[in-house]
């Protein structure tokens, strides 16, 4: 009997959308997502199954698909799409995309089968610990253009979001000693370091000297790879340690 009763499904691995790579979307038991890059071409109608999505942030590569989502799946669903992230993640999402100008505000339009709104909006605080079917949540400040949160799942996974270098982040992992599986952003090679500072994320450089901080034997993922310099950050990263791996799409990992 596998006792790892929860599973987490990689719908998306990737840092923008390109041919078969697709922004960040990590499924969990099929009704919860972490970001949501990626929804609808995987699951098709099942989509309608998703009743959370957690945002890390509201860049586009990691909201892209919330706008078809609840336009697609507003008259087979019976509940509402719960959307769940930092007040400013969620600001901005009503403010630029469920505007009426640019998407429908979903948020006051109600369900077809049912008296209710097809989005909610539910504000989270770093930190702050939450459950939803028996997971438990907890979000991490990270550091990044926008205000950003990673999150740690059920105190086994524990995943960046969009970051560079974080204090917090690096603590974090060195104080919860059941996290054994960490899935970090590294979006660009070492030569461009420079990119990468201005646009908050790891480079394959930055990557390397935040590591070392880690002082537990832990599973160290890469993801959210710019496409188009794929095969250099692999190349790279490779020479730091064979140890460590990228999440694909695809990838199936239980918890
Ligand atoms: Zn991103
Ligand atoms: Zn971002």
């Amino acid at each position: 009997m596998n006792l790892k009763q929860n599973k987490i499904h990689i719908l998306g691995a990737y840092g923008s959308k390109f041919r078969n790579m697709n922004p960040t979307c990590f499924l969990i038991n099929d009704s919860i997502c972490i970001d949501a890059g990626n929804i609808l071409a995987p699951l098709g109608e099942k989509a309608k199954n998703i009743h959370y999505i957690l945002l890390t942030h509201s860049h586009l590569d990691h909201i892209l698909d919330i706008p078809f989502l609840i336009d697609n799946t507003l008259s087979l669903r019976d509940f509402s799409l719960n959307l769940i992230g930092l007040e400013e993640t969620l600001n901005d999402i009503k403010s630029y995309i469920m505007n009426w100008d640019i998407w429908p505000d979903f948020s006051a339009i109600k369900l077809l089968k049912k008296d209710e709104y097809a989005v909610n909006l539910k504000n989270i605080n770093y930190s702050e610990i939450f459950e939803i079917n028996g997971i438990r949540f907890q979000p991490v400040k990270v550091n990044h253009t926008v205000p950003t949160t990673g999150y740690i799942i059920n105190e086994k996974i524990i995943i960046s979001g969009d970051t560079t270098n974080s204090e917090e982040f690096i603590n974090t992992i060195n104080k919860i000693k059941t996290i054994e599986k960490v899935f970090i952003d590294v979006s660009f090679p070492s030569n461009m370091e420079e990119i990468a500072k201005v646009s908050k994320h790891h480079s394959v450089k930055s990557f390397k000297e935040e590591i070392k901080k880690i002082k537990r034997d832990v599973e160290i993922y890469v993801y959210h790879m710019k496409p188009l310099f794929i095969e250099q950050i692999i190349e790279e990263v490779n020479q730091i340690s064979k140890d460590i791996k990228f999440l694909k799409e695809g990838d199936v990992f239980y918890f």
